[in-house]
């Protein structure tokens, strides 16, 4: 299964595609199910060749999503932004900034209608992996969001968006971190949280992470490795959701930094808290670098400039799949990644 996709800054490759390249592993054969946990443009850059390259798998979208207003919206956004399929393939690869994850999101859904498939819509207690008919396996994968609730609201915030498209540059409702989907693997002897980007919803049981805690698929303590949601930020934070999911001994936590803006997370409020939590810690993308770069003007005057930019790093965790409660996870942490510390 692949979550999500990151392009590599140097090899403008999807870094899953390389990873498992690295592993000696065909994605063509290997590769089950692709996921989007919501269409925001740091989660999806580079899907669609993902998919491409897993000819095989499902591919498994927020059930937010679903429905034809939320296609039409993307068919709007599309033919608006890009006036010729070439153009829009071209600008996807240049990652000139203009395609955002709604033209990624339009490449996946043209393959998936040239194979004749249809998304997977993930909703709060459904079985995405195995397949239904498939033998009983000895890992599940389940969604616990987008819970029902998130899914009538975002329907209705589409209908609403589609009379406002043609005064819009970009999709600004329903909040796509609202949207986001996050995944329950439960194997034997313990359970893994993918938390997407989902966000908290204050007061509001019946979505974000109170919903994720309060589904039927979801257990108490038995999360040994939370995939932190929202880069580790306040606003992806449940203390109850933590408390409650979490192993009596011991979780992992890991999280992709956010580095697009000035306070770039996981902040440092964020990695105390987090740390309050677990001594293990885990974050890729979280040193930034400063690079010289020259950008021409014109024929004759090249600008130099300075560019923050963040490389990629790895953490991976593994742990034998019938190993018992309480073996430690193996981490190993590369490129720009490594344990969480407050700065
Ligand atoms: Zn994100």
């Amino acid at each position: 299964m692949v979550v999500d996709s990151h392009r590599d800054a140097a090899s403008k490759q999807p870094v899953a595609l390389s990873y498992l390249a690295g592993l000696g592993v065909n994605p063509a054969t290997a590769v089950d199910v692709v996921v989007a946990t919501h269409w925001h443009d740091d989660h999806v850059r580079g899907l669609s060749r993902v998919l491409a390259a897993a000819p095989n798998a499902r591919f498994v979208a927020s059930g937010a999503w679903e429905g034809k207003q939320f296609l039409r919206v993307v068919e709007y956004m599309r033919q608006r932004s890009f006036r010729t399929a070439a153009q829009r393939d071209q600008l996807i690869l240049a990652d000139a900034g203009r395609p955002s994850g709604v033209g990624e999101m339009g490449a996946v859904l043209d393959r998936l209608q040239s194979r004749g498939q249809r998304p997977v819509w993930a909703l709060e207690d459904r079985l995405i992996w195995p397949r239904t008919d498939a033998p009983r396996a000895p890992v599940t994968v389940t969604a616990v969001a987008p819970s029902d609730d998130t899914v009538l609201r975002s329907q209705a915030a589409f209908a609403e968006l589609r009379r406002e498209l043609p005064l819009i540059d970009a999709i600004p409702l329903p909040k796509p971190n609202d949207c986001s989907l996050a995944l329950w693997v439960r194997t034997p002897h313990l359970a893994v949280l993918l938390g997407g980007d989902l966000v908290d919803v204050p007061n509001d049981a019946g979505r974000g992470w109170s919903a994720v805690v309060d589904a039927s698929t979801t257990a108490p303590g038995l999360v040994s490795m939370f995939k932190l949601a929202h880069h580790g930020a306040k606003s992806g934070d449940n203390e109850i959701a933590w408390d409650i999911l979490t192993s009596m001994d011991g979780c992992v936590a890991a999280m992709t930094a956010f580095t697009s803006q000035k306070d770039p997370l996981p902040t440092n409020e964020d990695r105390q808290r987090i740390l309050g939590r677990t001594d293990e810690a885990y974050a890729a993308g979280t040193r930034i670098i400063e690079i010289d770069t020259e950008s021409p003007r014109g024929r004759v005057v090249a600008r130099r400039r300075r560019k923050r930019q963040a490389e990629t790093g790895q953490v991976r965790l593994r742990r034998p799949l019938d190993a018992p409660a309480g073996t430690p996870w193996e981490v190993t942490c590369s490129g720009n990644a490594g344990r969480l510390s407050v700065t």
